[in-house]
């Protein structure tokens, strides 16, 4: 049984819920380490994109994956700037894997059980040997198969019209061009893939809270899971006074 001396906070939802920019803030408001763990499909995605390997070949996908992780390509540590880096190879690359086209290769090649297998070990250490008070991890899985035993699991959703419309002001914020229909398919079908797919698909776990920010502004969002943080873990959050 994978046992935790870290608290874990384990945050999951649908693309657009505004996890990352939650996830963060709760992060920042008791002095826990952030996971991202979107951000390592994200670079193994950018990698094989790279290394010219097909997202669609399974059996490829899965080598490059674990080789990748076992020559230590994809390194996370914390960051104040962003809660978290990530590097590809030495090189951070939180930026280049913020794009729609590789939005779409990492919601491909997480529905292959060996990336996933390749990336277990890799957050499951993160917060082993990070030493923090706290943690909070948000992805799709963490509640259900990376951390089952979180201290506390909140799932966050929206609708996806609030969801779609959230990313297309990020990406045109970004300069970005595209149109708030093209984001909004790409939601939906990234939905569809990760609550289809066989492995780990996106779900809530039957004991997280479940927090709806559609018409809710992010302050609210945060105010509220920093409730849920202080009664759930109170010796962990007091720490950070
Ligand atoms: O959260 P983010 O949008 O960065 O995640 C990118 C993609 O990575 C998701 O669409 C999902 O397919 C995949 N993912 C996953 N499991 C996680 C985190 C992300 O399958 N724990």
């Amino acid at each position: 049984m994978h046992r935790q001396t870290t608290a874990v906070v384990a945050m999951d939802g649908p693309a657009g819920a505004g996890k990352s920019t939650v996830a963060r803030r709760v992060a920042q408001a008791f002095g826990f380490t952030l996971l991202d763990t979107g951000a390592l499909y994200r670079t193994v995605a950018l990698a094989a994109l790279r290394a010219a390997v097909d997202w669609a070949d399974v059996a490829a996908m899965s080598r490059f994956a674990e080789a990748l992780v076992a020559r230590r390509g994809v390194e996370i540590e914390p960051s104040e700037a962003s809660g978290m880096r990530v590097r590809l190879d030495g090189e951070d690359v939180g930026e280049a894997i913020r794009t729609p086209e590789i939005s779409m290769g990492a919601s491909q090649v997480s529905a292959i059980p060996g990336v996933r297998a390749a990336l277990l070990d890799l957050q499951r250490d993160f917060v082993r040997l990070g030493r923090a008070r706290g943690v909070v991890c948000e992805g799709r899985d963490i509640g259900t198969v990376v951390f089952p035993e979180a201290d506390l699991k909140v799932f966050l959703t929206a609708s996806v019209d609030a969801r779609a419309d959230r990313r297309h002001r990020e990406l045109a914020g970004k300069g970005s061009d595209v149109t708030f229909e093209s984001t909004r398919a790409e939601v939906a079908q990234r939905d569809a893939q990760d609550e289809g797919r066989s492995i780990a698909p996106l779900r809530r776990a039957a004991d997280a809270a479940l927090v709806d920010s559609t018409g809710l502004d992010l302050d609210a969002v945060v105010a509220a899971i920093v409730e849920l943080v202080r009664a759930r873990l109170p010796a962990a959050a007091e720490g950070a006074r």
